[in-house]
């Protein structure tokens, strides 16, 4: 069977599965605060975020790690940031997003993964990590 993934028993399948989980709290929302760019009018990850290195001072690095030096940053680390995109400095925004409580099944989900066989070994190691 094929199913389009906007298709009607789709959607359906999907919101059932979600008010369930919702409803035995395995989802709960959480406000976050992300970059936002006003001039994209969009969300910024962390890859369409970029500035300069404050440890070496390297220009038009990612926001996650410096390229030059091979720091790592810790998110609001990175100094001057802008869209990379359009080069306007993005604002502070929240957002609501909704986070699955995936430890409440790590053990079910654990168990099945060691016992496929179906599965390559390291295939297998990085789902576990
Ligand atoms: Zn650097
Ligand atoms: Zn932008």
């Amino acid at each position: 069977m094929f199913y389009k993934t906007s298709s009607k028993d789709n959607v359906e399948l999907a919101q059932y599965f979600f008010k369930k989980l919702y409803g035995k709290s395995c989802i709960y929302k959480q406000v976050v605060s992300q970059p936002y760019c006003e001039n994209c009018k969009k969300f910024l990850p962390d890859c369409y975020v970029k500035g300069t290195c404050p440890y070496c001072g390297a220009t038009e690095q990612y926001s996650d790690s410096c390229e030059k030096c091979g720091r790592i940053f810790q998110s609001g680390e990175i100094q001057d940031p802008h869209c990379a995109i359009c080069g306007s400095k993005p604002t502070s925004k929240q957002s609501q997003h909704y986070f699955f409580k995936l430890r409440d099944f790590s053990g079910k989900l654990e168990k099945w993964l060691v016992e496929n066989k179906n599965l390559q070994q390291e295939v297998k190691n990085y789902v576990l990590n």
